[in-house]
């Protein structure tokens, strides 16, 4: 069992930037990387809102950047993912999946969140064969294909103006009659012609033969009126879940699974912080879990020169 000041779980801007602070202050992090390294920023094309980067970077590289940068200061990163938390008395265990275990003086919690699925039958069983929740990831699989993304928000007019890069068509399945996007990402859709939104329009069914997706059967919730579309993928762009589901009974946690804070990035235990989307059901872009991970670090080394235990 490793001795540690600082567990750092989770490496999306919060976890990275918590990372390259707990790291100048010589608190000698160890980062736990869990399933998806970068994440989900590694699953985004071009940022464009990340100061400091004038003509845009690329998720994957602006993390690279940030996990070498933690790097440069001595973090130390481990490709695994927790499994099981003790918080109940301090020093803090923490249990992985690798069957690495640890004790931590402080521990920063930057899991993230995961993209939401709709529940329709048969979703989960169709990823991979014409449902997704990353257009990055899969667009290119799509190319002079039709496909539909669900959602109203920036992740599905993000997800939407990938796509028509590759599909013959793009059609957004939307609940209400406005978007929940930005004005900005809305004008694009709405100047893109190989874009069309169906309003007030749920999915209800996903059909499919052996090879996979081939319509989805939809509802126009004002006049109730069913009918089928033919589609070769269904993206998913309605939201994002807290990857909370290891601290349930360690932490408070609000009815939505977030982590609940308070002075920042302050849990219900103390030297836990969280940081970034797993406790952010408000902001959640990429330089405010930075931000928050910076805190995060920050009070970890105040509370270790306050209450380290043996
Ligand atoms: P949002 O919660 O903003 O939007 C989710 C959308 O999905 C809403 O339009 C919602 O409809 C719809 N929806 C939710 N559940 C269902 C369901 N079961 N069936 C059908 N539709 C459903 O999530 P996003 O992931 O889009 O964005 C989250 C945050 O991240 C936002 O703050 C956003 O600004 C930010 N973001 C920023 C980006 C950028 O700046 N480049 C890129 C991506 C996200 P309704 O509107 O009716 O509630």
């Amino acid at each position: 069992m490793k001795q540690t000041d600082c567990i750092i779980i989770g490496t999306g801007p919060a976890g990275m930037t918590a990372a390259i602070y707990s790291a100048r202050a010589n608190m000698s992090p160890i980062i736990l990387e869990g399933h998806e390294p970068g994440g989900q920023l590694t699953t985004t094309t071009d940022v464009e809102n990340f100061p400091g980067f004038p003509e845009g970077i690329t998720g994957p590289e602006l993390m690279d950047n940030m996990r070498n940068q933690a790097k440069r200061f001595g973090a130390e990163f481990i490709s695994t993912n927790v499994s099981k938390v003790d918080f109940n008395s301090h020093p803090y265990k923490i249990i992985c999946e690798n069957g690495d275990e640890f004790i931590a003086q402080t521990v920063i919690i930057s899991t993230g969140a995961s993209a939401k699925y709709t529940g329709l039958p048969n979703e989960k069983e169709l990823i991979g064969k014409g449902v997704s929740a990353c257009a990055t990831c899969d667009g290119f699989f799509y190319k002079d294909k039709i496909v539909h993304v669900v959602g109203g928000g920036d992740t599905a007019m993000e997800e939407a103006t990938f796509l028509s890069r590759f599909a013959s068509k793009v059609y957004i399945l939307h609940r209400r009659d406005s978007l929940r996007a930005s004005k900005i990402s809305q004008q694009k859709i709405f100047d893109n012609p190989g874009i069309e939104v169906v309003w007030d329009t749920i999915p209800v069914e996903l059909k499919f033969n052996e090879t996979g997706l081939t319509s989805i059967i939809v509802k126009n919730v004002k006049t109730k009126a069913l009918s089928e579309r033919k589609t070769d993928g269904f993206f998913l762009g309605i939201g994002h879940l807290p990857n909370t589901s290891f601290l349930e009974g360690q932490l408070e946690l609000d009815n939505q699974g977030l982590i609940k804070t308070s002075n920042g990035p302050e849990t219900s235990k103390p030297g836990i912080f969280a940081c970034g989307d797993v406790q952010d059901p408000y902001y959640r872009q990429a330089i405010t879990a930075a931000g928050s991970g910076c805190m995060g670090a920050i009070k970890a080394e105040r509370f270790l020169e306050e209450h380290t235990t043996t």
